[in-house]
């Protein structure tokens, strides 16, 4: 006799170890393997180019995996799922949960309508450590600061469940749906092959890296991670946006390894945590100041600014770097983001709405919960944000970070020939100095577009203004 025909729906779970969802289906009976690409609800904040480059490749990985048999579709979830399970009479639906507002709300829908049609839907948590309703202060209020967070709300948790085996069994329907490519998901433009320079695509691509991380370069964590030149973070962060490695599986890797590295990988996989949690318990962190009295801030708008910073055409040499990073990567190291961001804000006074746009679309790691919450941060509007007042210097924080200069001069090559000295103050370098290097600032090198000294004091003027 054969078995019931249930529909796994895949979201940000791309893969098939650790998917709690996918295990569940694969118990109940035939599995049809489903993604929907649908940003009918998204509003302002549907998929940006470097993450449906991404998407792309995740999805030809997991068809693959799947052998072929990956059914995929455009359009809105609600109609297709109904189409779907008349078409095949399907008597169960499994997913992993997502967080973004919309797809929330979109979920509570797809769930009465199947109700409505007798069709069963289970949901599980494929995505985070412990769901934000469950991780919150005694009184039952979500955590609105990182510490206490971690340490009652984490530590003092059961710790986060033992990854799941890849189903034993995995009986697939035959295909009937639409292909991959049938998506269309690359960008028109060619700017999207340098991606495919930078990274590998999918499950077993993120395994691999996460055993290179856990092998060899988590010794190093504690004291590397802040060096952009060095290869001592883990760059998980888009496999585990695109969910093709689990948080889960990430915490357990390290925990293998004892010491503080260890310690200092698990809260940032905590930040994330964080991040997501704010965003569940306030939906409007992607547009609005979490801390309201920012809504009165003298923000400017500079379009040819704004423009320059996105180009990395600053003048300021480790803003540049950062910046061309991530047009050429689709990726920009932690440190770095922190000091460009902070440059945007707080420096140019652009609203922090505007970086965190701008990153949406380049970001291979684009994430509504750690884009949104990140900005807020630097911003000094958000949740335990870094106090208005530290603004970061991009020359000191380049000669701190990147001392031997090998980052900016990778990204920005046309003041590699100047010496360490004046690499991240070109403006200060002596004429002979510049002429040597090759250098001609405002002909191969802009001219810095602010001035350090005199734009904090003004970022800490208007910062005053608020009356704080
Ligand atoms: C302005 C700004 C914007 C950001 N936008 C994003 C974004 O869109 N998507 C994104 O995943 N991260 C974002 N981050 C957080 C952080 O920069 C990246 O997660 C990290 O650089 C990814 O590199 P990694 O995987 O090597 O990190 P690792 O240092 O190896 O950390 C491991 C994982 O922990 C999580 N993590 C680390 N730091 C943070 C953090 N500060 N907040 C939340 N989670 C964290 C990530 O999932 C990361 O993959 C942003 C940070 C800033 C300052």
């Amino acid at each position: 006799m054969s078995r019931p025909l249930v529909i796994h729906w895949f979201r940000q779970d791309l893969r098939l170890a650790d998917n709690p969802a996918l295990l569940a289906a694969a118990n109940a009976g035939q599995v049809l393997p489903l993604y929907i690409f649908d940003d009918v609800d998204a509003g302002d904040h549907k998929m940006g180019a470097a993450s449906r480059w991404w998407l792309h490749h995740s999805l030809s990985s997991l068809n693959t995996e799947l052998n072929g048999r990956l059914q995929c579709f455009a359009g809105d979830a609600r109609e297709i799922i109904a189409r779907l399970v008349s078409q095949y009479s399907t008597v169960a639906i499994y997913w992993n949960r997502c967080y973004e507002p919309w797809r929330v709300e979109q979920d509570r829908e797809i769930r009465e309508q199947l109700q409505s049609l007798g069709v069963a839907a289970a949901s599980f948590n494929g995505s985070l450590l412990w769901e934000p309703w469950e991780n919150l202060k005694s009184d039952g209020t979500p955590y609105k600061v990182f510490t206490p967070f971690y340490q009652r709300g984490c530590l003092g948790a059961p710790a986060p469940r033992a990854p799941l085996p890849c189903p034993p069994s995995l009986e697939l329907a035959p295909p009937n749906g639409g292909t991959v490519s049938e998506l269309q998901l690359l960008p028109a433009n060619p700017w999207h092959k340098k991606l495919g320079q930078a990274w590998h695509v999918g499950e077993q691509a993120a395994q691999a890296r996460l055993k290179t991380f856990v092998s060899e370069i988590l010794k190093d964590y504690e004291t590397g991670r802040d060096f952009p030149a060095q290869q001592s973070v883990s760059r998980l962060s888009p496999h585990l946006h695109f969910g093709e490695i689990s948080p889960n599986q990430a915490w357990h890797a390290a925990t293998a390894i004892s010491g503080s590295n260890q310690e200092t990988f698990h809260k940032e996989l905590a930040w994330r945590e964080f991040s997501y949690s704010l965003l569940f318990h306030f939906p409007a962190l992607p547009d609005n100041n979490w801390q309201p009295k920012f809504d009165a801030f003298p923000w400017r708008q500079d379009d040819e600014a704004l423009h320059r910073w996105q180009r990395g055409q600053t003048g300021i040499p480790v803003v540049d770097a950062g910046m061309r990073e991530l047009w050429e990567t689709g990726y920009m190291h932690n440190r770095i983001r922190m000091v460009v961001a902070s440059f945007l804000v707080k420096n140019l006074l652009i609203h922090w709405r505007e970086g965190a746009r701008w990153f949406w679309d380049c970001l291979v790691d684009a994430d509504l919960a750690n884009n949104s919450a990140s900005w807020q941060w630097v911003a000094g509007c958000g949740a335990d944000a870094a106090p208005y007042f530290r603004i970061f210097n991009p020359v000191t924080q380049g000669e701190k970070f990147d001392p031997d200069g090998s980052y900016t001069r990778r990204f920005v090559p046309e003041l590699a020939s100047l010496p360490d000295k004046y690499l991240f103050r070109p403006w200060q370098a002596p004429a002979d100095l510049l002429d040597e290097a090759g250098v001609s600032l405002g002909q191969t090198y802009p001219h810095p577009i602010a001035d350090l000294k005199a734009s904090r004091e003004s970022a800490l003027a208007a910062f005053k203004s608020l009356g704080t």
